[in-house]
């Protein structure tokens, strides 16, 4: 089977990375992806289980220095306080809600295909990818979402779509050039395999490096004001449910990595902001 890179197109540079977790890299751009054979909507991967006990700490403790650094992004570069941002697939609103409270006359919008309510944001429940918009954003954000998409070409493309000319666009998602990536990649190779398939799980199937995300942004004409390599909040990382030794191992192991990883400006996610031009 010939697949192109999504990022690229080029199809003699991609390369089955991994049997089992069906995933292909590219050479060219070092993007690495998951082909899935059935919609995500289908296998209903994202159950209460998925909020609740795979990725409990992920939402207990959510990213609060990234809605901080986005907040002060935002009003660095806006200068009046009248205007509208959408959050891609905003989860339980946690940036919506950080914001608001910061700045309660900002205009916020969540969109998200999970039932949510709020008082601080109008919440729009649907699948971005497939919605429609009568109005534009001067800021959009995408928070750990990307990675999730099949389709990332048509994602950025939507998104551009509904943003201002002039206005921010802001994506993260996770940084699989890292050192945690690289680390779970090696232990893989030697028989250990539960960092490896915790990362490349069935619900990320696209594994972006700093090299192929910006590749992917500019392909699509936006602008770049800065990309960055840090770590979320170590409160917030879910490890496997195994024996209490083992598992005090990977916190001890993700300690160390996050701290290496943090001096070394390799952290675990990719920040990303970005102007429509
Ligand atoms: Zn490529």
């Amino acid at each position: 089977m010939m697949l192109s890179c999504p990022i690229c197109k080029k199809d003699e540079k991609v390369l089955l990375y991994d049997v089992s977790m069906r995933l292909y890299r590219c050479s060219h751009c070092d993007h690495t992806f998951t082909v899935v054979d059935t919609s995500y909507a289908d296998k209903k991967i994202y159950s209460d289980a998925y909020f609740d006990s795979s990725h409990e700490n992920w939402f207990k403790f959510p990213n609060f220095p990234l809605f901080d650094r986005i907040h002060k992004f935002i009003l660095k570069s806006l200068k009046n306080n009248d205007f509208k941002l959408l959050d891609i697939g905003c989860g339980r609103g946690d940036l919506l809600n950080y914001l608001h409270q910061k700045e309660p006359k900002w205009d916020l919008y969540g969109i998200d295909t999970s039932t949510q309510k709020s008082d601080n944001f109008k919440f729009i429940q649907a699948d971005f990818a497939q919605s429609s918009f009568n109005q534009k954003f001067d800021v959009v954000t995408s928070i750990m979402c990307i990675e999730h998409i099949q389709d990332i070409n048509l994602f950025v493309d939507k998104i551009i779509g509904i943003t201002k000319p002039e206005g921010l666009i802001i994506i993260t998602t996770i940084n699989a050039g890292g050192l945690m990536y690289g680390l779970a990649r090696a232990l893989h190779k030697i028989g250990i395999s539960q960092a490896f398939q915790r990362l490349y799980s069935e619900h990320h199937v696209q594994h972006f490096t700093n090299k192929s995300l910006k590749a992917l942004l500019e392909n699509h004409g936006l602008c770049i004001l800065s990309q960055k390599n840090p770590n979320y909040r170590l409160a917030s990382v879910d490890y496997p449910k195994t024996y209490p030794l083992i598992s005090g191992c990977y916190k001890i192991a993700t300690a160390i990595t996050f701290g290496l990883s943090t001096l070394l400006n390799n952290g675990v996610s990719q920040e990303v902001m970005c102007k429509r031009v």
